[in-house]
């Protein structure tokens, strides 16, 4: 394992518990339930206190979603018209105090769609995504994965207008903004959705049940499987939870493998 990454598990809160097999060898999960199982008397003094974690059991696909119905415009935009078409949309009241509208960033032709809920302050002036302490801690989700910001990956959120006082979203905002959201899924075509957290679940996925009920489980957007987490503002504030959002990654990335994404790095 390279230093950076074990420095980002660190960050993750995983290690050393959590150590990713080389090529060639088996999947990384059975690691971490064979971590798990040492009882905690065989495990040496100086053993940092590690979240229990079970391997995320998986379940059925659930129908897919249909499809969003958008004007013309957006369907037919390209990036150069969806740009411009964020930064002078009027379709919701977040525009009324917006610095700018923050489309998203990264590999226009990614394996990897991460999609959170919405710019907050520093998105706001940087015209980024996850450019605050979140964005630190998905930056270092990311490098877990042995993926960095724009390569392999496209960072997006549901609505591209800060909410005033980073409040989330309302259904309705949602509403306006997602057919931006879905011609982003078009032209970018992913081979995998991530959804980080309640909103993004909702814009895409129609859901509102918990986070909890929706993990290790494969949905579909678009013929695109997708995958459910938590977000990673939420885990900055729920430390014990950073290990199920590693065990949901991993599934994310065993269910990219199955779609014949065959070049992954480990
Ligand atoms: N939180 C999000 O959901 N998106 C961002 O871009 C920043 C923080």
């Amino acid at each position: 394992m390279s230093l950076s990454r074990e420095a980002m598990l660190a960050e993750m809160g995983l290690t050393p518990l959590w150590v990713l097999r080389q090529a060639g060898e088996q999947a990384a999960e059975p690691a971490v339930a064979e971590a798990v199982a040492v009882p905690a008397a065989a495990q040496p003094e100086a053993a940092p206190l590690a979240p229990a974690i079970s391997p995320t059991p998986v379940q059925p696909s659930s129908p897919a979603v249909p499809p969003v119905v958008m004007p013309p415009a957006i369907a037919d935009a390209d990036w150069d018209s969806l740009r411009q078409q964020t930064a002078a949309c009027r379709a919701c009241p977040l525009c009324e105090h917006r610095k700018q509208a923050v489309l998203g960033v990264g590999d226009l032709h990614p394996d990897w769609l991460f999609i959170g809920e919405g710019p907050g302050a520093d998105e706001d002036v940087q015209g980024e995504p996850f450019v605050g302490q979140a964005g630190k801690l998905l930056d270092n989700m990311l490098a877990a994965l042995d993926i960095a910001r724009g390569q392999r990956v496209y960072i997006a959120n549901a609505v591209k207008c800060r909410p005033p006082g980073n409040r989330t979203p309302e259904a309705a905002e949602m509403a306006a903004c997602r057919p931006y959201l879905a011609r982003q899924i078009d032209l970018l075509k992913p081979k995998i959705i991530v959804l980080l957290g309640k909103a993004a679940v909702h814009s895409i996925l129609h859901e509102d049940k918990s986070l909890a009920s929706l993990r290790g489980r494969r949905f579909e957007y678009a013929g695109i499987p997708v995958v459910v987490t938590y977000h990673p503002a939420y885990l900055l504030r729920n430390l014990p939870d950073k290990a199920k959002a590693w065990e949901d990654l991993l599934f994310a990335r065993r269910t990219l493998r199955e779609q014949g994404a065959g070049d992954l790095p480990f």
